[in-house]
């Protein structure tokens, strides 16, 4: 959205990642052109030669995606490497150099063609897959400036620190920023939980996604002030805007590792874990514990489940990061955005609303028991205090089932995921069955409000300040209050300060998020009273939007003003 306000010009979106910032813009390196559908090889070309092309341009750009992804870590590793695997995937050469062979296309014409007939496959799967697409028109448009001769697509190579602005980023790009030389990001189009916005959180960069007409508005070498927060980014800021920005964000707030409000009421402030070496950053940023271990990672990519005493191993390497503390391990959520050959059916029309998560285990049962032997015994290999809990639990029968089938493996703590709607209204009786709830908030945002969570153009519905998200939360809590118990948050809506306040208020008692988000969250807890938590919460819930309810949240909270967030 653009604005005019008070003769300045700013361009409005979702704020994804809090901070301010202020800079340069520099525009993504512009869209390699599609070739001309009329390109052929002249008469006289060796029509082997153009193939082999292919494949050399192909194999450089996997090898260079490969190197920076052997120079990243985590997250970013993950992301070059899986891009560098769609390159060096014969399918798309193979495809290509047919094109070369038996039409006579050009390389570069026969790269795009074959390149986008992959895509689109993938986007007709829809979810996970349908985020592969990307991928494969990113390793096109660098498989074909390479045989074009043209400058490498992705983030500009300049000297100087500058706010980055883009329609939207490709996987890969986003995992090559650096925070010392991007100083926030603008892209047009992505919701809260595209990769941008999931990147640009763990390297703390400030970022606004979704903010339409950016790219337009934003011109390159313009000076603009980006508040990550608000989701704003304002052009041609004043000096004095410049140094305010600039002395946030040299501030370092760290967390102490207790998680309390104002008057002392403790907050459990626990980490989301998505693979070991997360488990040691979490661990390091002060985390009370682990609220969500994703063990998906374990699963994914894979053609067969892992065996039992793989699956031992790994987990032990996350319980031996916290000794003593309590971590709650997730059984694996198969299906939709994360589809699992061996397990999920990929055919299925809305893989959303299919056999995902818990259900997986109707028919397979035998992957959940392996899953909960191995999760029994690296419990009683470490210390950590282990809970179980499992995915997108829909009724009471669920819940007794998974309580049932953790106890047979003398897992006594087994909650429940509250990412249904109706798990979230039937809350009282399925916590007089399990130990405790945790509330994804990503999932129980995408089903009460009918919005696909990877769809940037939902991502007004896809926004847990939605009042009839609070409603499904609030009812959760009361469920939890009925039989005494714990309700967590582990979904990403707990790693807004603001929202943060509100969950507490409604009588959540622990909080899982990236170990980065810690310290704001806990420092506005810190700054704000149970029973202002509390009024905070009413107000929200009485809200007729979400825009209304975030509004009347933020307008209370003067400290996100003062922290920047
Ligand atoms: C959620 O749905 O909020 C959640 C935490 O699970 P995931 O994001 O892994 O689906
Ligand atoms: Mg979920």
């Amino acid at each position: 959205m653009l604005s005019t306000e008070h003769a300045r010009t700013q361009v409005r979106g979702i704020g994804v990642s809090p901070g301010r910032a202020a800079g340069p813009v520099a525009q993504l390196a512009g869209a390699i052109p599609a070739p001309d559908a009329a390109d052929r090889l002249p008469a006289e070309a060796d029509v082997e030669a153009a193939a082999a092309q292919v494949a050399e341009h192909a194999t450089k750009v996997a090898d260079t995606l490969n190197a920076s992804a052997a120079a990243a870590h985590g997250e970013a590793a993950e992301i070059l490497a899986t891009t560098a695997q769609m390159a060096a995937d014969p399918t798309l050469v193979t495809a290509a150099q047919a094109k070369v062979r038996d039409e006579r296309k050009t390389p570069a014409l026969a790269v795009w063609e074959a390149a986008n007939g992959v895509a689109d496959q993938l986007s007709a799967l829809g979810g996970y897959m349908a985020e592969r697409a990307r991928d494969v028109r990113d390793v096109r448009d660098r498989i074909v400036a390479g045989l074009q001769g043209l400058p490498m697509p992705g983030i500009p190579q300049l000297e100087e620190p500058f706010v980055l602005v883009a329609l939207d980023l490709a996987p890969a790009d986003t995992a090559l920023l650096d925070p010392a030389r991007v100083r926030a990001i603008v892209t047009a189009e992505g919701g809260p939980t595209s990769h941008t916005a999931i990147l640009a959180r763990s390297l703390g960069i400030p970022a606004v996604v979704g903010a339409a007409g950016a790219v337009e508005t934003l011109e390159d070498g313009r000076l603009v002030l980006v508040d990550g927060a608000a989701g704003t980014a304002v052009l041609d800021p004043s000096p004095e805007e410049v140094a305010a920005a600039e002395a946030l964000a040299a501030q370092v707030r760290t967390f102490d590792g207790h998680g309390r409000t104002s008057d002392g009421h403790h907050v459990q402030l626990l980490a989301n874990v998505g693979e070991p070496a997360g488990a040691a950053k979490a661990a390091e940023a002060g985390a009370e514990g682990v609220g969500l271990f994703r063990t998906e990672f374990c699963f994914l990519d894979r053609a067969e489940e892992p065996s039992i005493a793989e699956q031992v191993k790994e987990y032990r390497k996350v319980l031996s990061a916290f000794p003593g503390k309590k971590v709650v391990v997730r059984t694996l959520d198969a299906g939709a955005d994360k589809p699992m050959p061996f397990l999920t059916d990929t055919a299925e029309p809305n893989p959303a609303l299919g056999v995902r998560g818990l259900r997986t285990s109707w028919r397979n049962p035998r992957i959940l028991d392996h899953q909960l032997i191995a999760i029994a015994e690296a419990a009683s290999a470490e210390s950590a205090e282990v809970w179980v809990m499992a995915p997108m639990v829909a009724t009471v029968e669920d819940a007794e089932d998974f309580v049932a089938a953790c106890a047979k493996h003398g897992l006594e703590t087994a909650g429940v995921m509250v990412e249904v709607p109706s798990a979230a209204l039937m809350s009282g009786p399925i916590l007089a069955r399990a130990a405790f709830a945790s509330i994804g908030t990503n999932d129980l945002t995408q089903y009460t409000m009918a919005a696909d969570r990877l769809l940037g153009s939902l991502a007004s519905l896809s926004d847990s300040f939605q009042p009839a998200v609070l409603r499904m939360i609030d009812a959760t809590c009361r469920g939890g209050d009925q039989q005494g118990r714990p309700v967590g948050v582990c979904g990403e809506a707990a790693a807004d300060p603001a929202m943060a306040v509100v969950l507490v208020g409604l009588g959540v008692s622990s909080l899982s998020m990236s170990p980065r988000s810690l310290p704001d969250v806990a420092a506005v807890l810190a700054a704000t009273s149970l029973e202002r938590c509390r009024e905070l919460a009413q107000l929200a819930l009485g809200a007729d939007s979400a825009e209304h309810a975030r509004a009347l949240v933020r307008g209370q909270l003067p400290v996100l003003d003062e922290l920047g967030l």
